[in-house]
Parts: structure tokens; sequence; C-alpha cells
């Protein structure tokens, strides 16, 4: 049973199905997309993470702009199959009792990847520990080094004991699942009878594993002190590993990975760099993100590529040939998912958001790295700039995360900008951003735009759905855009390339996106149609082509997995 599968993929969230909130974002979003990719090219592969049968939050905005959560109810029931096996780990010196539900995501050719949600939620387990695959990232430190041991050393027995005996690789999607490397090293100690690991065995174990890592914030990357890991984890292979998780004053789960991994990369070709200085006594190559065509492309451009593009589901480079695509077959696809986009804004907030307006989205986690309001940051110059050359209207959708206020502040202040703007400026607040609302609006706006700070955006993946939406991009030179735009080819670049290390300057960067509004974007989107519309070609055809999932997944099966 089961013994076709070699690749294990571990990722805290994964968003396999619009109504499961098994995710939170781009993390989750990017593990879906790497599993859907793997159905559609036959990878054998298996994913693991957590049930979390609460969701992450479900967010709701009051009449002043402020975000409320709220748990998410779901029927698992629904949506995945029980499995029979149960497997214990340990935590905290407590038996915890695990069982997994299934997903199968099936791919462009029948063939099937599956995913694995684990539950404590159990009679036989405590009720404190019945939580414990309850929140994605809630709770404290405790709740979240249990989820981990849950995951790492949980998911790795569930697969055992579901009889995957022929597995090759481990890839741990971020360092949440870093723990599996103590389980697997445990294993080999079981199987000799040896109690204390030698130089060999951790080889070994190295050579199972494939660490991504995801954030170049040396803060992004979890680490407990000393106490609590004991007292959660308790392992033994933790005093034994102390130098390879710097188990010194802490547990460092990305130092756990990087040593105990063969393979190791970062997201992007920046963050690749980044990483690597960071972390510079490791080896640290890149894979530059990708999204999957097939769940990303809306159904009248989808419509378009039928006819214009064959093959494009079974292999994404196809998009390729979407030079071809007669310009108005695209913009009548585009104007379709316009239309669908704004009847949904006008109808949930009553924006009065117009068909033929320029609209320009902006949808991501409300962090104070992503400087969601650069775009406001001279309102004066923004309504000059719109009375001037023609009319914009924003949407904006994106949660903070519940304990940062500072998210929260920035999310009222946007939805606060619409009374102070109007009318030559529009914007719109869309609630409780999700896979759902997200396919909406990288297909529906005219123009995708995005301000991180750099180097703070490892890659950033919905910029790379817009494009294959024909959406072009306005952003900064961080993450994936940095190989991604041609200026006036594929989009537009907003400020210079930061390797200088000049400092970031915030009003620096609003300028230069002003000027671009003003000079290039907007004159070329009222003035001459025929030019933006070879800019929306161009998106689909080199950035589509490229930034997705099945070059990606390729790319890790040449140098992760089956090297
Ligand atoms: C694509 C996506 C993200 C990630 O977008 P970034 O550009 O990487 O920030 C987050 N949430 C949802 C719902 C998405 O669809």
């Amino acid at each position: 049973m089961n013994a076709d599968r070699s690749v294990a993929y571990f990722s805290m969230e994964i968003a396999v199905d619009p109504a499961m909130p098994t995710y939170s974002g781009g993390l989750g979003i990017l593990a879906g997309d790497t599993v859907r990719a793997a159905a559609d090219l036959k990878v054998p592969m298996v994913a693991v993470t957590l049930l979390h049968r609460k969701g992450y939050f479900y967010q709701a905005l009051d009449a002043s702009g402020w975000q409320t959560e709220a748990p998410v109810d779901w029927v698992v029931e629904d949506f995945l199959q029980e499995l029979e096996p149960r497997v214990t780990v340990t935590v905290s010196g407590r038996p915890v009792q695990l069982r997994a539900w299934r997903y199968a995501v099936q791919g462009v050719k029948g063939f099937s990847v599956p995913v694995l949600f684990l539950d404590a939620d159990l009679p036989e387990n405590t009720p404190e520990d019945r939580t414990l695959t309850h929140w994605l990232y809630g709770g404290d430190l405790t709740y979240r080094l249990s989820q981990e041991v849950v995951l790492g050393f949980g998911g790795v027995r569930m697969l055992r004991a579901l009889g995957h005996e022929t597995l090759e690789r481990f890839h741990m999607n971020e360092g949440h699942a870093s723990l599996l490397t103590l389980e697997l090293l445990d294993e080999r100690l079981r199987q000799a009878g040896r109690d204390t690991a030698t130089p060999e065995d951790v080889d070994a174990v190295r050579h199972l594993c494939v660490f991504t890592t995801h954030t170049p914030v040396p803060a992004g990357h979890d680490r407990f002190p000393c106490e609590l890991a004991n007292t959660v984890v308790g392992h033994r292979a933790l005093a034994e590993l102390a130098d390879a998780c710097q188990f010194e004053e802490q547990l460092n789960l990305t130092y756990l990975a990087l040593n105990l991994s063969h393979y190791v990369n970062g997201v992007a070709k920046r963050h690749g760099e980044v990483s690597q200085h960071l972390f510079a006594s490791y080896v640290i190559d890149s894979i530059t993100n990708g999204v999957h065509a097939g769940t990303w492309v809306c159904p009248p451009m989808a419509g378009v590529f039928d006819r214009h593009v064959p093959g494009w589901r079974e292999e994404s480079y196809s998009l390729r040939y979407a030079l071809g695509i007669p310009p108005e077959e695209l913009w009548a696809a585009h104007e379709q998912a316009k239309r669908a986009l704004i009847e949904q804004v006008n109808r949930e907030t009553n924006a009065g958001l117009d068909r033929d307006f320029c609209t320009i989205g902006f949808a991501r986690r409300a962090t104070a790295y992503k400087r969601p309001q650069l775009v406001f940051s001279d309102p004066e110059r923004l309504r000059a700039i719109a009375a001037a050359v023609g009319p914009v209207q924003f949407v904006f959708a994106g949660k903070a995360h519940p304990r940062d206020q500072e998210g929260k502040q920035a999310i009222q202040r946007i939805f606060q900008m619409d009374a102070a703007l109007r009318p030559a400026v529009r914007v719109a607040y869309l609630p409780n951003y999700d896979m759902t609302l997200g396919r909406r609006m990288v297909a529906g706006c005219d123009l995708w735009l995005n301000t991180p700070r750099p180097p703070m955006e490892a890659s950033g993946t919905s910029g790379m759905k817009a494009a294959m939406n024909g959406v072009p991009s306005l952003s900064i030179l961080d993450g994936w855009w940095l190989e991604g735009c041609i200026e006036g080819v594929t989009g537009w670049a907003i400020g210079q390339d930061g390797r200088s290390g000049a400092p970031v300057d915030d009003a620096k960067d609003a300028g230069s996106l002003y000027d671009k509004l003003e000079k290039v974007v907007l004159p070329m989107y009222y003035k001459d149609r025929g030019a933006f519309l070879e800019i929306m070609r161009h998106a689909v055809a080199l950035n589509g082509s490229f930034f997705n999932t099945h070059r990606m997944l390729q790319q890790y099966v040449v140098k992760a997995y089956f090297d």
C-alpha cells in the first residue's frame, strides 16, 4: 500500500479548496499550487499539514473599517475522508492521539496527490490537547511549538502508519515542519537498536531532506526558549543535536532545517542572495515561486487560451504563445472579468465603482513592510493626477494578523480614503480576502500594485496571478518583480533596483509611483489602448509562461528531489 510515493511535502498551511480555511495567505497558497502542479505533472508526492478546524479567522470590517475576527465554521466531513490509522506523539510529556483526513488533489490527466490533514480533536485527548489542530497561527509560543510537534513527528508517523515506506525526500515548506528531521533520525536509531546518533546517521537524514525558506526577516524565523523546547518537545535528539539547532539559548527551527537538509533554497533570485547572506555558512540556492495556471486564470481568459494556446493547462510554458492572441479577444475577456469584479465590489461595499475607470488592485496581508498606504501618502497629488489624466479607482483586500494593531490601523485608514478622495478617485476595501476573492481581483483589475519595502518581499505571488490574466504590474523592484519586470513591456517599476544598499525612502518611492501613474500608465490606459494591450499580451506570454508552478516544480524535481 502507498508504495508509489517518493516525495513528502510538509507545510503548516495548504490551500486546496476555497471553502476550506486551511491557509492564511501566500505560504498556504503556494503549497496548494505546488500540490496542484505535482498532480498535473504526475510527481509522486504526498502532502502533510494540520486540519485547522477553526481556520485562521473570518475577517469582518465595521462601519469605520476596523477589523474584527471570528472563528471559521466548516464541516470537515463535507470535504475530507477520514482515514483509519491513529498515531501518538508526545507533547509536553502527554501522549496525544492523532488521526488524518484525506483530500485528493486531481491533476489534468487524472493523477492525484493526497493531502493529509492531521487532527488532534479526538475523545481520547484532554480538552486542551483537542484544540491543538484548531487554530492556524493562533495561541502562544507553547501552542505553536506543540503544533510543530504534531506536524513534524506526527506527520512522519502518520505517513508510516499509512504504509509510505518508499519516501526518498521530505520537503519542509518553511521551518515550521523542521521537527520532522528528529523523527527521521529517531527512526534510524530505532531500526539500528542504538541510542545515540553518529555523523553517518545525520548524513543519512540530511540526504532525505529539502528545506525552502520564505522570509528574509530574521525575526520571521521560529525560535523557542530552551526551557520551553525541553518541556514541549522533550526529545533526547534535541540535546544530541544541540549544535544543529543552535540549542544553546534557544531552539531555532530554521537552523535545524538548514543543518539537516541536503538542499536549501530561497523563493526568488534576490531572496536566495539575501538568505545566503543571512546564513553565510550554508549553501542556499534559489527557485523562484510560481502560481498554478489552471487555478488562477479566470474563466473568460481560459476560454481565450483554449482557443489560441492549446495545451496551456497541461503545460504552462505554452502561455508563451499568447503573443498570437488577437488583442480584441484579450480585451473582451478582460472586460468580462472586470465587470464581474466591479459588480461584486458595488454589491458588497456600495462603492459605486465605474466599469470604464482604470482600476488598480492591491491585495495581500496588511502588514507594515508591505506599505499598503504608500499610494495614499500624498492624497492631493493623487487627486490632481486623476483630475488631469483620468479617473482612478482602487480595490483593496487583505487581513491583518489579529495581534497586529498597526496592520489594522492601515486597513482602517485605507477604508476611510474613499470619503476623502471622491469623486475622481474611489477606494473600496473588500473584507475577508481569500482564494475566491483573490481570483476575482487578479483578473478583474487593470493594473496590479505592490509596494513592499525592499528586500522584505521574498517573492510575492499575486502579481504572477495577475500576469497570467493579462494584468500588468506596477511594483517596487523586489522579490519576483526584479525578474519579471521588463519596463514598458511586461509592466512598470516603481523606484530603482534597491541593490545599491541606499536606505528605503517612502517619500521617494511614492513620488516615483505617482510619476509613473501620471506620465506613463494612465495616459497609455486612456489614450493608447493598443499599446496597453501589447503590455497585457506580454504579461501573459513572458511572465505567465515562466512564473508558474509547472516550471517551479520541475526545478525542484531536478535540483532537490531526484538529484
Ligand atoms: C496569492 C495570495 C496571497 C499571496 O499574495 P502575495 O502577493 O504573495 O502577498 C495571499 N492570500 C491570498 C488569498 C492569495 O490568493
